[in-house]
Parts: structure tokens; C-alpha cells; sequence
């Protein structure tokens, strides 16, 4: 049975002066042939001081990257849109979608920071729909947070800074009914016992998601993030992007690191093991009330006292995120699982914590 949704109007929902945005015409687009003498773009034709053709400005729409990622993905190249992390993708939603002052985005806290931030920053108001006490969605928060000018809804899954998955009937009756976009962060998908939702973005034009190579890639620090979402989406968001968004050199290494997936499975196998041990280890110590269900590379505890744990192995030199003043999280930090020496440090720092006088 195939159901496609049908009422949905992608046209519609962009702000008028997207739609009618002449793009900038990047140097070499309307090029495709073999030139050997480039003289359009005011490079510098000399060199670069670095090796490496630096001198010479990056492949704008990143076709090699994107034909490498649409293997590993299973959709074709051009629903791939990438930014400068999916930080970037996250503003340019806005900036494609909402107008400033009117239009409107539903969030489920307890999440990801960034949607809030980036809603403040591009002046979009913010409809609250918390999760409920086991963090999945109130479907009927939602339906009352709903206005004619929602244009977006941002989704985590697995959510951070919770750990868990969300419900897929809970996701599918949202896009079945909503009219925006919904969209689905899955940076933390490859360390989840559930599937991604890309399967879904064939029957879902109203379908967003976001992954990045800065989790289970282990390659946070080259800032590549991806929408997956209709051929017709991934062109608005490319309008909208600056030219040259990612570099060469990022372009260049994240091919690179693709090729070595080998090695990225075996990490998420060994973290996703570590986590377990976690899961295991850490309800044994006195200070720990309770280890969430993770689904990602973190867990969420609470403690007796979040604050002072936070503050003792910070002394000793381990950071761990401090979670206890946002909602539903009280007295809860965000630990990311380490390597397996670090989680032996982390078990041994915090037993030491526990026996500690105070
Ligand atoms: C870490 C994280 C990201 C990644 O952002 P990048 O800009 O790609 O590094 C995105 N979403 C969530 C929920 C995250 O926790």
C-alpha cells in the first residue's frame, strides 16, 4: 500500500523573497566542460603557499562528497544539502522558511539547544510542547501549540539531552497531520537500536532530517552536517546557503574519512558496548537515583546532588555536562560515554566521589 501524502505544498511554505531570491552565480556554473586556464573568479593565479590547490575556490554544491554520502545514505545526490554542521542547516530552515516576527516553530524540551538559539537569532517566536515524564511526545501539547503560522517542528531522535528515541507512530502521526516541516535530528542515529527515518523521507515530503559526521564519524572538528529531504527542499536550502559554505579541504578530508568505515563501525560497536557498561556500572553507586535508557553515545543521570558531582570531577579534571536547571532534568548531568580507560577513570573518580565526606 502506497500512500504519499498529498495535500503538501513546499512553494507555499517559503518566505516570498526566498522564492524570489536570484541566487548568486558561483564562477564556475555555467561551466561544465574541460577548461585548463582559469580566469573568472579572481583567484590568486600563482599558487597557494599551502600544498594543495588552496588557491582555487571549492566545489560550491560538493558533487563528490554528495555522491559519496548517497551511497552510504541510499537517496540520490541532490537530497543531500550540506553545511557548515548541521548548526548551519538548522539556521538556513529559518531563514528559508520563517518570517522574522510572524512565523512560528514548535520545540520539545528538554533538547538540543541550537533550535532555540537559532529561532532567537532569526526573531522567530517559540511554541513550547515539553516532553512528557519519559520523554517521548505529547501529541496533544503539540496539537495545542499548533498555530496557522507553524512552519516548523524540530524533532530529536535519539534526543539529546535525554539519550532516548522517539516514538515512531508519534513521529508518523505528526506528518501525516502537520502541513510544515517537520524536522527530525538524528545526529545520534548510528549509536541507536532503531532505524533512521530516511526510508520515510519517500512517502513524506514534509520530511527534514539531520544527521552529521560530527558523532559517530568522530570528525566534529571539520564541521559537515547534512538535511536529508525532497529534491526540492535540498534546492531552496542550496539558494539559500552562502557559495562556498564548506572547504576544500573539509570536502577533501570528509571523502577521506569515508572510505574508512570500517574503522567508524568498530568505534560505534565499542561505544555502544561502553555505554552498556555505563548503564550497568553506574546504579550501583550510592550518589546515582537513576540511569536513563540511551540510545546515544551519552547518558542522562540523576544524582543526589548534580551540582556538587559536577564540581568534584571537575577538581579531578573530567568534564561532564551539567543538565540539572533545564526542565524535567533536575539534578541531572549528561555524561558522553568516554574510551574504555576513560569510563574506568570515570568509574573510579566517581566511587572515589561517593565515599568522599561532605
Ligand atoms: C551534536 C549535535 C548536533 C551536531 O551539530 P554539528 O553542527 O553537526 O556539529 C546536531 N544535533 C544534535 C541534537 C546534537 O546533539
Amino acid at each position: 500500500m502506497e500512500k504519499v501524502k498529498q495535500s503538501f505544498d513546499l512553494q507555499s511554505l517559503v518566505r516570498e523573497n526566498i522564492r524570489n531570491l536570484v541566487p548568486y552565480s558561483t564562477a564556475r556554473d555555467d561551466f561544465q566542460g574541460m577548461a585548463e586556464i582559469f580566469l573568472d573568479a579572481n583567484e590568486n593565479s600563482m599558487g597557494s603557499p599551502l600544498p594543495g590547490n588552496f588557491n582555487r575556490y571549492p566545489d560550491p554544491m560538493q558533487g563528490k562528497l554528495k555522491q559519496k554520502l548517497s551511497l552510504i545514505k541510499g537517496l540520490s545526490p541532490d537530497q543531500i544539502f550540506l553545511g557548515n554542521g548541521s548548526d548551519e542547516c538548522i539556521d538556513l530552515l529559518f531563514r528559508a522558511f520563517c518570517i522574522p516576527g510572524l512565523d512560528q516553530v514548535i520545540l520539545c524540551p528538554p533538547t538540543y539547544g541550537m533550535y532555540e538559539v537559532c529561532a532567537h537569532l532569526n526573531d522567530i517566536p517559540i511554541r513550547l510542547a515539553p516532553l512528557d515524564q519519559s520523554f517521548q511526545l505529547d501529541l496533544e501539547a503539540i496539537g495545542r501549540a499548533l498555530d496557522p503560522r507553524t512552519k516548523l517542528i524540530f524533532l530529536c531522535s535519539p534526543n539529546n539531552p535525554t539519550g532516548n528515541s522517539l516514538r515512531y507512530s508519534d513521529i508518523e502521526t505528526i506528518l501525516n497531520n502537520f502541513d510544515g516541516l517537520l524536522v527530525l535530528d538524528e545526529a545520534y542515529i548510528n549509536f541507536s537500536r532503531h532505524r533512521s527515518w530516511i526510508p520515510g523521507l519517500a512517502e513524506y515530503p514534509n520530511l527534514v532530517i539531520l544527521q552529521t559526521l560530527s558523532k559517530s564519524w568522530g570528525l566534529a572538528g571539520l564541521r559537515v552536517g547534512m538535511a536529508l529531504g525532497s529534491v526540492e527542499l535540498v534546492r531552496i536550502l542550496n539558494r539559500v546557503k552562502y557559495p562556498y559554505n564548506i572547504g576544500q579541504d573539509t570536502q577533501e578530508l570528509a571523502l577521506e574519512a569515508l572510505d574508512r568505515v570500517d574503522q567508524v563501525n568498530e568505534w560505534t560497536r565499542i561505544l555502544v558496548q561502553q555505554r552498556e557498561r555505563l548503564e550497568q556500572e553506574l546504579p550501583k553507586l550510592g550518589e546515582v537515583v537513576q540511569v536513563y535508557p540511551s540510545d546515544a553515545n551519552f547518558l542522562l543521570v540523576r544524582m543526589k546532588d548534580a551540582q556538587d558531582c559536577y564540581r568534584y570531577l571537575m577538581r579531578l579534571g573530567t568534564i561532564v555536562r551539567d543538565r540539572s536547571r533545564i526542565l524535567l532534568c533536575a539534578a541531572c548531568l549528561r555524561i558522553t560515554v568516554g574510551s574504555p580507560g576513560e569510563n574506568d577513570l570515570l568509574l573510579e573518580q566517581l566511587s572515589s566521589y561517593v565515599s568522599s565526606p561532605r
